[in-house]
């Protein structure tokens, strides 16, 4: 069987995690500062804060801006639910909006979708190929949105304009205009769960990027403290010698990191670039070989002049079919033992979304997308021969 995406797990990897157990000092601490100044450094930012998810990080952030009821946050309708729960989580209104062929969010939708409401856009580096960065960003600065922009709380009018808040947990070492994700927008979250391309089990980064005013090793220290309860000291600096007394300064969450999840990212991250998008970046040139040379496929754009993927998924489509036939083609190529995918059902489609309003005959693109899209297994240890299986499986579910 050849799996849809596994880990890479080798003796380094074990004895990074081995070295934590043994270490006596398990949860928060030396080896979670260590991954933290080393995605900093990787994404040429100076703030990088680990937390146990995405998820986790992306609410806090739309709680420290005071994203909250009466507010509306835009988004894709084309992503993983967890983008848009957290906005829900925080009482405020999810605004999706189609995307364009290439997955990702449409800058004119997003135009359109906004209102004196909006507080934050969330774009998604879907697959792992940036956004339009320029564009969004460009955008929350014009005057006309500027204007309409009305702040409720001393984060936002300390910005002035819309957040962009970019959902990055595929696109880690994605590349725009020669800048690495995590550098792109105002504030950028990492996923680090099993199935993403560098991963520590569970996991996630929020990269801070905030403009002036900001102090963002000042807000590095709040957002810590955010993520532990609000409390004054972590368990390890309580842990010293008479460092016993603390103080709470807000009900804060409890999303951090531990050091035994921060050593398998410890050794993932220095081979990333090198080992793990190479290996990647090979398998997606041999699917995009292989099945341009028929019609029948759509191949995904994962590289352009300004733009560079992070190879996490790769999104083929099928040509002309209907959704039935999508399910038709997976259940044959599952019948010969290769596991594929589909990223994403989009949110209009979930019946919790669904059940609240949204419909799916309004975004006709990510239906589109969505109802002709298989993903393809692409992950390091996946060798040259079973990536021609994948592809002669592929073929054959598709031409019977
Ligand atoms: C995986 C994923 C998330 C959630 O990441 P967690 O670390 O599991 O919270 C969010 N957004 C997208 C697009 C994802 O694929």
């Amino acid at each position: 069987m050849i799996p849809f995406s596994p880990p890479r797990i080798d003796d380094l990897v074990i004895a990074e995690v081995v070295d934590a157990l043994r270490s006596g000092w398990i949860t928060t601490g030396p080896k979670v500062a260590k991954f933290e100044k080393m995605l900093a450094d990787y994404c040429n930012i100076s703030n990088v804060l680990c937390l146990n998810s995405n998820s986790a990080g992306m609410e806090l952030m739309l709680r420290w801006f005071g994203v909250q009821a009466g507010d509306e946050v835009i988004l894709p309708a084309y992503t993983y639910t967890a983008t848009a729960n957290v906005i829900v989580h925080c009482g405020a209104k999810p605004v999706m909006v189609d995307v364009n062929d290439d997955f990702n969010i449409n800058v004119e939708n997003i135009r359109k979708a906004i209102t004196s409401r909006t507080k934050v856009i969330m774009p998604v580096d879907i697959a792992g190929f940036p956004c339009d960065y320029d564009e969004i960003n460009s955008l929350v600065k014009e005057e006309a949105v500027r204007k309409m922009f009305s702040p409720n709380t001393q984060e936002q009018r300390a910005l002035g304009r819309i957040l962009v808040l970019s959902d990055a947990a595929h696109s880690i070492g994605a590349k725009y205009k020669g800048k690495r994700t995590g550098a792109l927008t105002d504030i950028t979250v990492f996923s680090f769960h099993a199935v993403k391309n560098l991963t520590t089990a569970e996991g996630g980064a929020v990269c801070l990027n905030l403009p002036e005013p900001f102090n963002c090793q000042e807000l590095y220290k709040q957002l810590r403290t955010k993520s532990l309860h609000g409390q004054s000291k972590d368990a390890l600096a309580k842990s010293q010698i008479g460092n016993w007394r603390y103080d709470v300064t807000e009900a804060g969450f409890k999303c951090n990191m531990t050091d035994i999840l921060a050593a398998i990212g410890l050794v993932e991250l220095p081979r990333y670039d090198s080992e793990m998008l190479a290996r990647r970046k090979q398998i997606f040139d041999a699917y995009s070989a292989a099945f341009s040379q028929n019609s029948q496929f759509q191949v995904p754009v994962y590289e352009t002049i300004i733009k560079t993927s992070s190879y996490h998924v790769y999104p083929l489509r099928i040509k002309g079919i209907s959704e039935a036939q999508r399910d038709e083609i997976m259940k044959r190529i599952f019948e010969q033992e290769v596991c594929v995918n589909v990223h994403f059902i989009p949110l209009p489609m979930l019946s919790f979304y669904k059940n609240s309003g949204y419909c799916i005959d309004n975004y006709p693109v990510t239906y589109d997308n969505y109802s002709r899209e298989i993903s393809l297994p692409v992950y390091f240890d996946l060798t040259d021969e079973q990536v021609d299986t994948v592809i002669q499986t592929v073929i054959q579910a598709v031409t019977k």
